[in-house]
């Protein structure tokens, strides 16, 4: 195998490695990240409260409006039982059982108020309560999901570390040097292929003699234009 064909394919590693390593601290900052199931959680939360505090509400203008009907009854039947003869007396306890009966309707219009909003809101309730079961079901998934892909991932890293020391120890000292040099002056693109007679790292056409180098392997050739390692199949 020629030096450079030895640099192509380290080369490959490390770019493998780089991607590998780039998708991993993503995929880590994706793993126990919950704001979506929160956000679910919260709203639901919050709409339990609300539907509780109607609940509440409707509660005591039931009570409202029995105690009402109680003291209406109790009213009617006084003026039922015929004990009061003062007409002025009568006319004062049906004018007080009129005015009750007025304010109890007025309740209990009140009341169907709160009753709808309670049946609207037990529907939300339903609603985001199914909502957080999809969410939490989805979220499961995808933390498992993300979980594979990490072992996955550490693993297809792990065996590429090894591949690259077992590479880096058949390769010379002085062509890693050049190689380590040029991959950090060149953003992890130390070795150009060539071709069709162009330099794959800046598409210059390159002249015969170094493409006929460059096949040759003797030695390390580079790009007179970007300053690559050429490597020619
Ligand atoms: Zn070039």
């Amino acid at each position: 195998m020629t030096k450079a064909k030895q640099l192509y394919e380290l080369q490959e590693v490390d770019l493998s490695i780089e991607r590998k390593t780039e998708t991993l601290t993503q995929l880590r900052s994706q793993l126990g990240k919950d704001d979506d199931l929160v956000s679910v959680r919260t709203a639901l939360d919050t709409a339990r409260k609300h539907l509780a505090d109607l609940e509440h509400q409707q509660r005591t203008a039931e009570w409202g409006v029995d105690d009402l009907g109680k003291k209406i009854a109790l009213e009617e039947k006084k003026l039922y039982e015929g004990s009061l003869k003062n007409p002025r007396e009568l006319m004062n306890l049906q004018h007080e059982i009129e005015l009750l009966k007025e304010r109890r309707r007025e309740q209990e219009e009140q009341l169907l108020a709160i009753m709808m909003e309670v049946d609207t809101n037990q529907q939300d309730v339903a609603l985001k309560g199914s909502e957080l079961e999809v969410t939490e079901r989805d979220w499961q998934a995808d933390q498992e999901r993300l979980s594979r892909e990490q072992t996955d991932l550490e693993a297809d890293v792990a065996m590429l570390e090894q591949k690259r020391e077992s590479l880096r120890g058949q390769t010379d000292s002085a062509s890693l040097e050049v190689y380590e040099k040029l991959r950090q002056a060149k953003q992890g693109l130390a070795v150009a292929k060539v071709v069709q007679g162009r330099c794959e790292g800046c598409r210059i056409s390159l002249p015969t003699s170094d493409q006929q180098r460059a096949r040759a392997g003797h030695k390390l050739v580079t790009c007179s234009n970007c300053g690559r390692i050429l490597y020619m199949d």
